[in-house]
């Protein structure tokens, strides 16, 4: 495995790379759900590379970037032994030089229910995935289900700006309690982390709702929204929203797949998670 934390070094490792090359960022803190990604680039592509790098630019001011765990040397060992080919470890000051001042601002989706919580988190997401897309130039690029909202904004990225990289992603991988795996779960004590349990089963009850035969969004959402403030470590709930999956426009009635997401303060951790109803 090939550790590489220069653009340039980089570029042209992945461009003298067998194809098809596979990309998979993520901003370190590696779990069982990043590791779904980096095995599925593994079955997929000839050469996989993995990009760790915590992003400032989609944290907002008062958020969590001076604490984000940061693992790294166990991280890279876990990507070696999952196979990976190249690492890209850069420095904020080698993706933001002095003088950037260039941004992708994706629209319509990028204001979905996440993208108001979080003013400018998805600039930054869009502006870092599309600067790592450009450097890597990868066939194929893999993101989780989990950033529901996001993985919206990376395709239309993609789309509208002829990204020659096949966007994948994959299903939202949990813990047996259902919990979905997250960096940010290192956060939680063990009773925040029991509590977090909440949050799948109010999405599994809107699932049985669905398979029942419920359409209504503001019924399925406000039934989820009782159950996970039924839980007393629940801090706060952001939203308890059902848009529909690409444009992440809300909906009134479920009538194709939709996505239910939602964010929810526990303790001082903020978690999302969303299931696509109809699908789950
Ligand atoms: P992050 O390191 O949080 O930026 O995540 C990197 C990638 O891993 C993103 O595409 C996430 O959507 C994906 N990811 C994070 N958690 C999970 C999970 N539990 N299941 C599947 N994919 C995930």
């Amino acid at each position: 495995m090939r550790l590489i934390e220069s653009k340039t070094e980089m570029w042209q490792a992945c461009s003298a790379s067998s194809r098809p090359l596979g990309l998979v960022p993520t901003m370190g803190s590696l779990h069982p759900g990043h590791m779904a990604l980096v095995e599925r680039a593994r079955t997929e592509c000839a050469t996989v590379a993995a990009t760790i790098f915590v992003n400032p630019t989609q944290f907002g001011p008062n958020e969590d970037l001076d604490s984000y765990p940061r693992t790294l040397e166990r991280d890279l060992s876990m990507l070696e032994q999952a196979g990976v080919d190249l690492v890209f470890t850069p420095s904020s000051a080698e993706i933001y030089p002095r003088g950037f001042n260039t941004w992708v601002d994706v629209l319509g989706s990028a204001q979905g229910i996440e993208g108001l919580y979080r003013p400018g988190h998805f600039r930054g997401v869009a502006t870092v995935v599309a600067k790592l897309l450009n450097i890597a130039r990868p066939d194929r690029a893999y993101f989780g289900q989990k950033d529901g909202n996001q993985t919206a904004v990376i395709r239309q990225l993609a789309r509208d700006l002829d990204m020659m990289t096949e966007i994948v992603v994959i299903p939202t991988v949990r813990e047996p309690s259902g919990l979905a795996y997250s960096s940010r779960n290192a956060y939680l004590d063990p009773y925040q982390r029991a509590a977090a349990d909440v949050i799948y089963r109010a999405l599994a009850h809107a699932s049985t709702l669905y398979a029942s035969g419920q359409r209504h969004a503001a019924t399925i959402t406000d039934e989820v929204r009782n159950m996970i403030n039924s839980e007393p470590l629940v801090n706060g709930i952001d939203y308890v929203s059902i848009t529909d999956a690409e444009s992440m426009n809300e909906v009134e009635w479920v009538e194709r797949a939709a996505m239910l997401a939602v964010a929810v303060h526990i303790g001082g951790t903020r978690l999302i998670d969303n299931i696509v109803l109809g699908q789950e």
